[in-house]
């Protein structure tokens, strides 16, 4: 016998996957040129030359020991000052290092996090705003919390505020967001945030407890235009960021990046024993030392995201001419489009005949739009153009 549970979380892929495969048969077939693959939110630019000068010089220069030894749990002490250093220079966070925990990516900063606040056996609940990266059901009933979704506004895909304070019960635990937003790009502006915090706030008092906002941000350096994404420790207490290097730095096979609890934060010092807590029992033990020795030199480096801001251009001006309707792509990689016909299974379906692959947004909760990932080259971009207005085409004449 083997849990169940984990067995269908083993079988199932995402679908997200399942098209990745699919791209990777049909890429086989027909040559790697044919295809359009959107399917994958794997950076596409090669990291910045930061990455492989220091790590060259880490390899070179340090004794191998200690550069392949175990860090403390939390992560190395000059790594964690280095990181809260950045913060508090480039944002006023008003962090500090005693609360920052190094994780093997956004996803175990998650993960951790998750199992850090929500009471043992209470079947708490976590709200998240719909669309939203489908992982988070699975790490949140993991951790033995509820999801509950909220869906946003169509057609800019900002917060329901009324829908929100609705969703909001004495069981709330915790509300994830994550801006810019994987699958809509779409980037939560310094006026929504208070609005956010402000419910949040009043929600606390309201059922005497601490309402978490986890705050997950493998995308904040990806923003295009004169965009800012607010940071989120200056104007609700109870925060927990939840960061990443996969994204700005092209590293997600390399798994860095950590989780920072407020020092605002009602009783911060237990939340990030717990968050210590947490780690271990998930057997976690450190992040990657070497990746960890790599990120003082490269805070505030990213690769270089000039190709996105290209990428997204393209598609969302001609996408929209051929009568596509999309969110307002404002950062991260993703265009969020509806669907041709209702069923967004179908519309995919439809869409491969063109070598198009695309994601049906079912599986991010909000059913009848496809996520591209245009992390891809610009060439890809351009070839992908006369497909996607064949498709736009075939349902004019139907
Ligand atoms: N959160 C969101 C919204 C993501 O899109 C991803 C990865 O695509 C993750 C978390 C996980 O990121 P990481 O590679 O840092 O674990």
């Amino acid at each position: 016998m083997v849990s169940e549970k984990m067995k269908a979380l083993g079988v199932k892929k995402s679908v997200i996957r399942e098209i990745f495969e699919y791209a990777k048969v049909r890429k086989a077939e027909i040559g790697a040129e044919n295809v359009f693959d959107y399917s994958i939110g794997n950076p596409s630019v090669p990291s910045p030359d930061i990455v492989k000068e220091t790590l060259t010089t880490l390899l070179t220069e340090k004794d191998p020991a200690w550069l392949h030894g175990y860090t403390s749990a939390q992560g190395d002490a000059g790594v964690r000052k280095a990181i809260a250093n950045y913060l508090n220079e480039t944002y006023g966070a008003g962090v500090s290092e005693n609360l920052i925990y190094l994780t093997v990516g956004a996803a175990a900063a998650l993960t951790i996090s998750l199992n850090a606040v929500l009471a043992d056996g209470a079947n708490e609940e976590v709200i998240v705003f719909a669309p939203f990266f489908p992982e988070y059901k699975v790490f949140i009933e993991k951790a033995g919390g509820k999801l509950v979704t909220v869906p946003c506004k169509e057609p800019d895909f900002q917060i329901d505020f009324d829908a929100f304070a609705k969703a909001l019960s004495p069981k709330t635990k915790a509300v994830i967001i994550n801006s810019p937003n994987n699958p809509t790009g779409v980037v939560l502006s310094e006026e929504t945030i208070r609005k956010l915090s402000e419910i949040l706030a009043e929600a606390e008092k309201t059922y005497g407890h601490p309402i978490y906002l986890i705050a997950d941000e493998p995308y904040r350096e990806l923003v295009y235009g004169d965009i800012e994404v607010p940071y989120l420790t200056k104007f609700y207490n109870d925060t927990i960021v939840c960061y990443s290097f996969s994204k700005s730095l092209s590293l997600p096979g390399e798994r860095i990046g950590y989780v920072l609890v407020s020092p605002k934060a009602e009783d911060a010092n237990s939340v990030y024993a717990a968050i210590l807590g947490a780690g271990r029992a998930l057997g976690f033990v450190c992040a990657p030392s070497l990746f960890q020795y790599l990120i003082p030199s490269c805070l505030g480096k990213t690769s270089d995201i000039s190709v996105y801001e290209t990428n997204r251009n393209l598609l969302y001006q001609n996408l929209t001419n051929y009568g596509y309707t999309c969110a307002s792509p404002d950062g991260a990689f993703y265009l969020f489009v509806k669907a041709l016909e209702e069923d967004a299974y179908a519309f995919c379906e439809r869409a491969k005949q063109y070598e198009l692959l695309l994601v049906p947004s079912d599986d991010f909760g909000f059913p009848g739009y496809v996520r591209i990932a245009y992390c891809v080259t610009t060439e890809q971009i351009k070839r992908s153009l006369p497909a996607f207005e064949a498709l736009a085409t075939s349902y004019k004449q139907h």
